[in-house]
């Protein structure tokens, strides 16, 4: 069993019922960050040095704004500020004269809503309503309750349990929690030895390539046309108060949608790696990207593209961290170096190689092969000494098997007219 915590977020149902007191929580939060900021520069100015996370607890415990949290949530408030300062501190005895220290949380005459934080001593938790009841502090009590009490709502694959830590967000136009739970993952034997390579793209979402020569190609057929119906000019007209509410309903479908599928290709890979005996999945690292494709013209436009979804494709290479580490499979993130313009068949890189209509051909061994399966092997062979040990005249590179995402039943299903180009 592998111990950690997971972060859920949540959306609050009864939003309208509780913003107030949490507005409340976070104006007092904000309040006495600057009730601290002030006495730790008071104690700076005398003495030379700064209060102690437990000096700060001692000193404003019986202050007025620390009974307006719950005390856990209160602490939490100090500790942060103390963490602060003892970062700025370090650097300033560093000779880092540049750095400077944690500042009021104001804007004008107003404080802007902080992030409130519970502990598990301020948390009642009613799993089967999806409730959260969370302690107020003493002066924000009243005859209404001493508690606030939310309704949340999580992705459905989430279970939450065992919650640690609540925290309350406000991401500019409503509050979110977001939720710290403690988890055990069983972790199995890896299913094998063998390894297996992902290239993600633009063309294909993924192509992914085995030890035996099999390679699989996953267009993303569903994104596409998401993203074309969803973007039409209808859903994306900006009027003066931003977009209508048809065009951000749309935007928030798609990216359901877009999630939907993610964590099942997440899925459905680690399944398929599960059959082919993986133990290892070696996957391109897009964070490296610019700095080595850079000045490089001829490959710019491809991994210029790429970039553009990066965040997206670290989202997905995150998930199937997740799901794989779960059945014991490593997933190494690797360079993408050279990875599309070398011969995965003989391994020779030359100018004279090019890529038609999704088809890498090679001027040196004369094979031809899916582009992205291509960049996908040679990713595999980042991580493994062993020679491809497939047939590669087979045409199994050339044409690899397609699986197309069925909406209605999540699942991925191999295409019957697979070809070279999806
Ligand atoms: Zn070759």
């Amino acid at each position: 069993m592998l111990k950690t915590t997971r972060t859920y977020r949540a959306k609050i149902v009864n939003h309208t019922q509780v913003s107030d007191d949490l507005d409340d929580c976070g104006h007092s939060a904000s309040k006495l960050w600057n009730v601290a900021r002030y006495h730790t520069q008071k104690e700076w100015n005398e003495t030379g040095e700064i209060p102690s996370e437990a000096g700060l607890k001692r000193e404003l415990k019986d202050h007025e704004r620390y009974s307006d949290l719950h005390s856990q949530s209160s602490q939490r408030v100090l500790e942060e500020l103390a963490e602060a300062f003892n970062g700025w501190f370090k650097k300033r005895k560093n000779g880092d004269t540049d750095a400077n220290p944690p500042g009021y949380r104001k804007r004008g005459d107003n404080h802007p809503r902080s992030t409130v934080i519970w502990k598990q001593m301020g948390i009642k938790h009613d799993s089967k309503h999806n409730q959260l009841r969370l302690s107020k502090g003493f002066n924000l009590k009243n005859h209404r309750s001493d508690f606030i009490l939310a309704e949340y709502e999580t992705r459905p694959d989430v279970t939450v349990e065992n919650i640690q830590q609540v925290r309350a967000v406000w991401n500019g136009d409503r509050w979110e929690l977001h939720l710290v739970c403690k988890v055990e993952i069983p972790v199995e034997d890896a299913p094998g030895d063998n390894t297996a390579g992902i290239d993600l793209g633009i063309k294909n979402y993924l192509a992914i390539a085995y030890d035996d020569g099999d390679a699989e190609l996953y267009p993303g057929n569903v994104l596409k046309q998401d993203k074309h119906y969803f973007t039409r000019d209808e859903y994306n007209t900006e009027g003066e108060n931003g977009p209508s509410k048809r065009a951000l309903r749309a935007r928030q479908k798609l990216s359901r949608r877009k999630n939907h599928f993610l964590h099942a290709l997440a899925k459905h890979i680690v399944e398929r790696c599960i059959d082919h005996e993986v133990g290892r999945i070696a996957i391109g690292d897009l964070s490296k990207i610019r700095e080595e494709e850079n000045g490089d013209a001829r490959n710019w436009g491809k991994r210029g593209n790429k970039k553009l979804h990066g965040w997206e494709f670290d989202r997905f290479t995150t998930l199937l961290e997740y799901k794989a580490e779960e059945h014991g499979i490593l997933v190494d993130r690797k360079s993408e170096r050279d990875t599309s313009k070398t011969c995965s068949c003989c391994g020779r890189k030359r100018d004279a190689n090019r890529v038609e209509r999704g088809l890498y051909v090679c001027a040196s061994c004369g094979a031809t092969m899916n582009a992205d399966v291509n960049g996908a092997v040679n990713i595999r062979r980042k991580i493994t000494q062993n020679p491809p040990t497939g047939d590669m005249s087979n045409g199994r590179l050339a044409r690899p098997v397609a699986y197309l995402f069925n909406q209605t039943s999540g699942r991925f299903a191999p295409s019957e007219q697979a070809g070279c180009e999806p």
